[in-house]
């Protein structure tokens, strides 16, 4: 492996913003939003009308055909929104194309989620607290660091800085794809999705090791090879630790007149359940920056980053475990270490979920039959080794992993991994983002 190429890739970020609407701005973009969602129901009950023909024809022994059906792709709905908007809605040339060009996409993906059996039938969409639009690349520019530029809309201001994306345009390293503006509780924003060309450092030699044990009550535990114990962050438990504000919220808004059928929520239901929405946005936001502290401090400063691949999914089914795992957001933990890795050229090991990392012992490979979840220390009955728990989990990890570079760089060899190696900058044609090797820098 020659270590002087450098890759230039491109990858699909999003950038996230929030905007600060004029009145007339926020009464023009929940147009949009309540113009999307319409025509999303429109074409949806067309569809189900169209199904339901074809379902009586049938029984009553008439031949149906294939050109019988409306085409659900999206081409094929925003032909037929066309077709039917003069009629529906009299009033769609109000919002911008875009709106009822997310309407059809969106409602061709649900039904194609369906049709590949990964979702149930698409349903209709309720005004609720949370709505967004999405804009087409050419209805959306920055103007400048401050301002978003929204076709129909105007000059939106941003609460932050649009610096870092902005940079990315101006020198051509970055391509607007689209725009999504949401409002959620009254408070605006806008995400932007763009490919952005990053320049990615050569895969690291695998030096400095890592093994990362995510728990519940130690969040993250690290250790290395050797046994050297790096980093116990304890679990912050934000979700826990906001339960009894969040409790007390909830229990006042449930005494007030929320939304109901037929029957609009009191302003008073409004205002009890924007602190409801407050304290989730809270939690939301303290437990995102500290995924983000843990995972860049890891990529940055270790070459080889040992994890176990977590079943994630299966174990929110345990209702005992849901509610603990997504405060600890292990998934996420994951798919940051993924591109992070990417970017600061070090590589992440996905150990096997079926590997006893919690069980093994460290020192004499002992595995245990049965260790149960409340039990802190690792006590060896072959060896009488105590250890913490975690720490035990995260040599074991750390170990695992370094036969497994030991084998993929040849200086091993009798080891083979059974784990998947995500390895982005070695070859770029096994990458999922289009990429171009650039000469030797
Ligand atoms: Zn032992």
């Amino acid at each position: 492996m020659t270590r002087s190429n450098c890759t230039l890739t491109t990858l699909t970020q999003a950038y996230r913003f929030a905007i600060d609407p004029t009145p007339v701005q926020a009464n023009h973009l929940r147009s949009h939003i309540g113009g999307s969602r319409f025509a999303y129901n429109a074409l949806l009950e067309l569809v189900v009308a169209n199904w339901d023909e074809n379902r009586a024809k049938k029984a009553s022994g008439l031949n149906v055909t294939k050109d019988d059906y409306l085409s659900t792709s999206h081409f094929g709905l925003l032909y037929l929104w066309a077709e039917k908007r003069d009629e529906l809605a009299p009033w769609w040339s109000e919002n911008g194309v875009s709106t009822y060009n997310d309407a059809a996409q969106r409602l061709s993906k649900a039904f194609q989620n369906f049709h590949r059996q990964r979702a149930k039938f698409p349903s209709f969409k309720c005004r609720g607290q949370v709505g967004s639009v999405r804009f087409k690349k050419d209805a959306v520019r920055l103007s400048d660091s401050h301002h978003v530029r929204i076709s129909r809309i105007g000059e939106v201001k941003t609460y932050e800085s649009t610096r870092k994306l902005f940079r990315h345009l101006e020198r051509g390293t970055g391509r607007i794809v689209a725009a999504t503006v949401t409002q959620r509780n009254g408070a605006w924003s806008i995400s932007f999705t763009v490919e952005v060309q990053r320049q990615l450092p050569p895969t690291r030699i695998p030096e400095m090791i890592v093994g990362v044990d995510l728990g519940l009550t130690t969040l993250y535990t690290c250790a290395t090879p050797e046994g050297v114990p790096i980093l116990a962050l304890d679990n912050p438990r934000h979700l826990v630790g906001a339960q009894r504000s969040l409790a007390h919220a909830q229990r006042i808004a449930s005494r007030r007149s929320g939304p109901r059928k037929g029957v609009a929520p009191s302003n008073r239901w409004k205002k009890a359940n924007g602190r409801v929405q407050k304290i989730h946005a809270h939690v939301a936001n303290s437990r995102k920056n500290l995924i983000h502290e843990t995972t860049t401090r890891l990529a940055k400063n270790y070459d080889v980053i040992v994890i176990e691949d977590l079943n994630v999914v299966g174990m929110m089914k345990n209702p005992f475990l849901a509610k603990h795992i997504s405060d600890a957001s292990w998934g996420e933990f994951a798919s940051q270490l993924e591109y992070k890795t990417r970017w600061y050229g070090s590589t992440l090991v996905k150990v096997d979920r079926f590997y006893p990392s919690s069980k093994t012992c460290n020192q004499c490979g002992t595995v245990k039959a049965k260790l149960s979840l409340d039990q802190r220390v690792f006590e060896c009955g072959a060896c009488g080794l105590a250890i913490d728990r975690d720490l035990n989990a995260a040599i074991n990890l750390a170990r695992h992993g370094l036969a497994a570079t030991d084998s993929v760089t040849g200086r091993g060899g009798e080891v083979r991994p059974k784990h998947q190696r995500l390895d982005a900058t070695a070859h770029p044609d096994e990458t999922s983002t289009k990429t171009s090797t650039l000469v030797g820098v």
